[in-house]
């Protein structure tokens, strides 16, 4: 498969069939998810929108995405996460296209056809990040907006992700992340701006280790999220 990391796939493969539990591995992703689709909800229209959830795993946003009334394809290079998507979808009684495959494959059958594609938490596991946001740009169509959301790059990031989250607080298991990996955000800004997209808003997410909450707010130095638009005409 296109730029995927075998290493990268089994962490996930690994741990799919915890994946809908609140409290399991993946419980940091079900904390964030209703901050990060409020985000998306404000700044497009979902009800009805063909909408692409790229690197969905087992399908967390997939699923609150469809159920604010979106058209949902979700895609995963990971086989036993897009599986347990699968079956999540038909116990939650929802539907959703799941599809096995890369951005980059897909592109070759629906290019510039979603109004909305979101690729949250994947960019830092891909070999070339790039690569995958320029098909990202080029599935949606003119106009259409893409959401990416990542941990940027610096020391404050590596003491807060990775020996806090993973060693610490245990948010996280050992090894989810690797540091070299993250993204600043002048970097997925550049390779953005070589796709054709425009920032459009960018917002920090934050943890606070005392109430246990995530929020949304000013500082991008660690996680965050972000909104860019596609330009009008092909
Ligand atoms: N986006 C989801 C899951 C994030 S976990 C969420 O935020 O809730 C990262 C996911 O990316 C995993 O399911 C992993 O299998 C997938 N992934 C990693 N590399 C990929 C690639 N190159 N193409 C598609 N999916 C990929």
């Amino acid at each position: 498969m296109q730029n995927t990391d075998p290493q990268e796939l089994l962490k996930f493969e690994a741990l799919a069939s915890r994946w809908w539990d609140p409290q399991g591995e993946f419980a940091p992703l079900h904390a964030i998810n209703p901050l990060r689709l409020a985000y998306i909800d404000e700044r497009v229209n979902l009800a009805g929108a063909r909408v692409l959830d790229v690197g969905c795993g087992g399908g967390i946003l997939s699923e609150s995405l469809a159920a604010k009334g979106a058209k949902v394809v979700g895609i995963d290079a990971g086989l036993a996460p897009i599986n347990v998507a699968r079956l999540h979808a038909i116990a939650s009684n929802v539907e959703i296209d799941y599809r096995h495959t890369t951005v980059e494959t897909l592109l070759e059958k629906e290019e510039s056809s979603f109004d909305v594609v979101c690729c949250l938490e994947m960019l830092e596991h891909v070999p070339d990040p790039a690569s995958a946001i320029e098909a990202c740009s080029n599935l949606v169509r003119p106009g259409g907006s893409i959401f990416f959301s990542t941990l940027n790059r610096n020391l404050k990031s590596f003491v807060l992700a990775i020996v806090g989250a993973e060693y610490v607080l245990s948010l996280l298991p050992r090894g989810t992340h690797d540091y070299k990996k993250f993204i600043r955000p002048s970097e997925l800004d550049g390779w953005a701006r070589s796709a054709r997209l425009s920032l459009s808003s960018i917002t920090g997410m934050h943890y606070n280790p005392i109430t246990k909450r995530y929020s949304l707010g000013d500082g991008v130095d660690v996680n965050y999220l972000c909104h860019y638009s596609a330009p009008d005409t092909l």
